[in-house]
């Protein structure tokens, strides 16, 4: 693909979180005296523009770009997360709350849950969640940087962050760099006759933008993977049928909680994630089930204090592309792949493309083999999360039909082995590079009530007496360390240069 005399171009189709994300690491790391990055954005299409709450590996996206963390914070009305409360998802009156970090401290080679479980049966008072620094720490509305110890794993966080002033972050940084931004609307792709492969976008006023590489980054519109490549979709909707939402924001909420709250309903489910200076809200919800009126109705009426403008509808698919990489371009974001975000994970699978096509980035004009290497690793990161996603549905004694729906359904062949696999031993072998670990399989199923039959039998070779005072010193050190971390607010505040 490159010669190594001429200068190439990578066009950018799309200026949402995932465009300005792609335009930001390439203008990082690809942009040069070789290549050359365009971004081509409409403002009259626009954004989707949520996308609020994310997971830890954003500390690594903005680590490689060189954005420090009080920068970030503060262009982004930046907050910190250190996980999410589920509240119904069970069953009614469940209530649990799934922390970044580890829990507790695996011993010996064999993880915490094992030895608490055995612990327990024989005895052992107090529950898992009390060995959880951010859980601890969330549940006291605290948030902090604890001194390293070597007794206690570091602490696991994330952030909520608006995503559009995010990606007016990234677009700054991207165009100081040299990437360059096109205003106009897309309405021709046009395609080298023998080999298939886009070769130029036409604009609704006549320019040609041309390129040799593409990245479509057009959300659900898939302007160039699907309507001019024709890149089939995988359809998820009959295992999560979610397909609606309506957002509102509201006021700033004091104390200032330092996790996602996530709120289950008999058609759906609502967010809350609390920003500095307002609140993101939103129901997600089967459209089927409850009209749009009823739906706006229920948020407006569940939300903690007044709404700040009018609450905005989308429409969206859950499913996959599994070509989304195909000839000279390749499909970020929404146009890629859709998961509800229960877990908060699209941020993170624009990431874990960026990182993929960076590294599978087309050395010569020759680009299928990396194609299928990038899309089996991709549909196979895709598929983790729509399985540790529909385990929070698919575990659930809940009576609505919504609820006995999707636990009856038959699940993907992948979450039904790690299902069987944890009622018998306690883990469902999650494999290194999965996103989900053990630790946050154990937190939902149990969490949700789906206990194991047995623990790890490694977890029997210490006495009762042993583990009962490792446990005990744990969770003190814990307790203390969770005592000495101010107030979330107050913490941000010192941070950012503002006060509590
Ligand atoms: C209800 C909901 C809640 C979400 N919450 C979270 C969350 O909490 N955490 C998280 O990580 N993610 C979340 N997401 C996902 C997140 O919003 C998206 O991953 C993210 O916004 C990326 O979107 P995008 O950039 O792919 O598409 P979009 O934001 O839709 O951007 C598409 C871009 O393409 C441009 N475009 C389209 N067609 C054309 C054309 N013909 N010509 C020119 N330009 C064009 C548009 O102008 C726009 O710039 C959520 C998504 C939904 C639907």
């Amino acid at each position: 693909m490159n010669d190594g005399k001429t200068r190439r171009t990578v066009v950018i189709l799309g200026g949402g979180t995932a465009g300005w994300m792609a335009a930001a690491a390439l203008g990082r790391f690809l942009l040069g005296p070789r290549w050359a990055v365009t971004l081509v954005e409409s403002e009259a299409i626009g954004t989707i523009g949520v996308g609020e709450a994310t997971i830890p590996q954003l500390q690594l996206f903005n680590r490689s770009l060189g954005i420090p963390e009080a920068d970030f914070l503060r262009a982004v009305e930046g907050t910190y997360k250190l996980g999410i409360q589920f509240d119904g998802w069970g069953w009614r009156e469940n209530r649990y709350f799934h922390p970044f970090g580890f829990l507790g401290l695996d011993l010996e080679g064999v993880l915490f849950s094992h030895h608490w479980l055995r612990w327990r049966e024989e005895g052992g008072a107090l529950d898992y969640p009390l060995f959880s620094t951010e859980t601890q720490a969330a549940a006291q509305n605290r948030f902090g940087m604890p001194p390293p110890d070597p007794h206690l794993p570091a602490l696991g966080y994330a952030y909520h962050l608006d995503a559009g002033l995010y990606a007016a972050l990234l677009r700054r940084y991207a165009e100081d760099r040299g990437v360059v931004r096109i205003e106009g609307r897309v309405a021709a792709v046009e395609r080298d006759v023998e080999r298939g492969d886009l070769r130029a976008l036409t604009l609704d006023d006549g320019r040609r933008v041309e390129g040799d590489f593409f990245i479509d980054c057009s959300g659900f519109h898939g302007v160039l993977i699907e309507r001019a490549l024709g890149s089939a979709w995988e359809d998820w909707s009959h295992w999560l049928p979610v397909d609606a939402a309506v957002t509102v924001r509201s006021g700033p909420l004091d104390p200032l909680p330092p996790y996602t709250r996530s709120v289950a309903y008999s058609a759906g489910w609502r967010w809350c994630i609390p920003l500095q200076n307002r609140t993101g809200n939103g129901l997600v919800y089967v459209s089927s089930l409850i009209d749009h009126d009823a739906a706006e109705r229920l948020l407006l009426q569940e939300i903690d204090g007044e709404p700040l403008g009018e609450p905005q509808r989308i429409r969206f698919r859950t499913g996959l592309r599994r070509r989304q990489w195909l000839g000279n371009c390749v499909a970020l974001g929404l146009s890629a792949g859709f998961i509800e975000p229960l877990e908060s994970t699209a941020i993170y699978l624009i990431q874990v493309g960026i990182a993929k096509l960076l590294s599978y980035f087309p050395a010569a004009d020759e680009t299928a083999d990396m194609a299928d290497v990038y899309n089996r690793e991709m549909a196979g990161v895709y598929e983790d999360v729509r399985d540790f996603v529909l385990a929070h549905w698919v575990v659930n004694r809940r009576e609505e039909p919504l609820w006995r729906t999707v636990r009856e359904v038959e699940p993907p062949a992948s979450l039904a082995e790690r299902l069987a696999r944890f009622r018998a031993r306690g883990e469902v072998l999650a494999g290194w590079e999965d996103l989900f670990k053990e630790q946050n399989w154990f937190t939902i199923l149990t969490g949700q009530g789906l206990w194991p039959e047995h623990h790890h039998p490694v977890a029997d070779r210490f006495t009762f007496e042993e583990i009962d005072q490792r446990m005990r010193a744990l969770r003190a050190a814990i307790e203390r360390r969770v005592a000495a971390l101010p107030p979330h607010r107050a913490y941000l505040g010192r941070l950012l240069g503002k006060t509590a």
